[in-house]
């Protein structure tokens, strides 16, 4: 297996080490003076680390700091070249797959692949294969790919490396399943967290550290940023907010119980009470398309060309999901509050009724402090954040 995340020396100077790596990875290019105020060390120590780190290739030169008079200051920063991320995420009957470099820029991007996604080894195996001709058909250099990091829906603890709801079939951990038939280090993570994590870093988030991510597709799922970290909870299933029990609706989840969140503020339920109104009689552009016309990407697009129906139940679905957002707005107490996934593509439709029913039910004094928009990086969230978590397991 690849391991190339050999920092040189042992104990306190590797440790050093990676911590200034870790500075480059959340600060971007800086110079040695700024390296050495900002970890209160002297400047020959971290001149003495930074020179070491230059010589194993992780970090070069990036010319000279802009400054109004002067000397100017070499500024420095992470070698793109020196390590390669690879992250899956996992969908419904397609995967998608990104690979970073160390800078954390993709370098290259397959969207939509199908894939047979399911309980049963083939499926597993199917996935490899893609995997493998994914990475054989990319053009850095192999042995620099530090690791490969899945996200997948469901209940999944990245520390033990189980995955609860999909491809649980195993004794041993899914993590050492998939490293050995792809010989490189796995990790995995829920598909909500890393969302959140691909808008926490490469999004919508402008310094925000207590953050809340509501991924609204077919299900509804929860990230939570606290102080800069996910939170993760004892087992890494925190975030379970779709099967919060809000309503005494006799609706089955796909959980196993009755009247959970999702069964009345999601995609699904968008979808069911579309297609029941749409049956009792009521007009829509929909009836008018071809092809599958309660698919969530036509009712979507119905709601962008402004069909009253569509409109009418996203907004009824929105106000639902913002009293329980009201919810978490007292618990929490966030800064920011990021709506995601498939249904944050009705745009304003949604939020404005979210942000109606926030302003309704949650106290005034909390909900002041708190910015509710809508996601930036749309289907793109997840594959960036798998990424991003891939490099950020291997330097923590
Ligand atoms: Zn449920």
């Amino acid at each position: 297996m690849p391991n190339i995340f050999n920092l040189g020396g042992e104990g306190k100077n590797a440790a050093f080490k990676k911590d200034i790596i870790k500075y480059f990875v959340a600060n971007g290019n800086s110079t040695i003076q700024e390296l050495a105020k900002d970890t209160l060390l002297s400047v020959p120590t971290v001149t003495k680390a930074v020179t070491e780190l230059i010589e194993l290739g992780y970090i070069v030169e990036y010319g000279k700091q802009e400054t109004s008079e002067g000397r100017r200051p070499i500024l420095y920063g992470l070698n793109p070249e020196s390590g390669f991320f690879v992250g899956v995420e996992i969908k419904v009957d397609f995967i998608n797959l990104g690979l970073m470099n160390f800078r954390g820029d993709m370098v290259e991007l397959d969207d939509n692949v199908p894939c047979r996604v399911d309980n049963t080894m083939e499926s597993v195996e199917e996935l490899c294969r893609l995997v493998k001709q994914f990475i054989d058909k990319s053009e850095v250099d192999k042995s620099r790919i530090q690791n490969i990091m899945f996200c997948i829906s469901g209940r999944v603890n990245s520390a033990t490396g189980y995955s609860h709801t999909l491809y649980n079939f195993s004794e041993q951990p899914l993590t050492r399943l998939l490293s050995d038939i792809l010989g490189y280090r796995v990790d995995i993570e829920n598909d909500t967290r890393a969302f959140a994590y691909g808008e926490y870093t490469k999004g919508v988030v402008r310094g925000e550290r207590d953050v809340l991510f509501i991924n609204a597709s077919w299900g509804l799922g929860l990230g939570i940023i606290v102080d800069g970290e996910l939170y993760r909870g004892k087992s890494g299933f925190a975030g379970e907010f779709g099967h919060t029990h809000m309503f005494d609706n006799d609706i089955l989840c796909h959980c196993g119980k009755k009247g959970c969140l999702e069964t009345e503020a999601s995609g699904s339920a968008m979808q069911r009470i579309v297609r029941r109104r749409i049956e009792e009689g009521e007009t829509s552009f929909l009836t008018s398309h071809t092809g599958d016309i309660y698919s969530l990407e036509s009712i979507i697009e119905a709601i962008n060309d402004e069909d009253p129906l569509c409109i009418d139940v996203v907004e009824h679905i929105g106000q639902r999901l913002g009293e329980s957002v009201a919810n978490l707005i007292n618990l929490f107490n966030p800064e920011l509050v990021v709506i995601g996934g498939v249904l944050s593509r009705a745009g304003d439709f949604l939020l404005q009724a979210v942000g109606a029913s926030v302003r309704k039910y949650s106290l005034s004094i909390v909900n002041r402090d708190t910015r509710l928009c809508l996601s930036k990086l749309n289907e793109r969230g997840g594959i960036i954040g798998t990424c991003m978590l891939a490099r950020k397991s291997i330097l923590d």
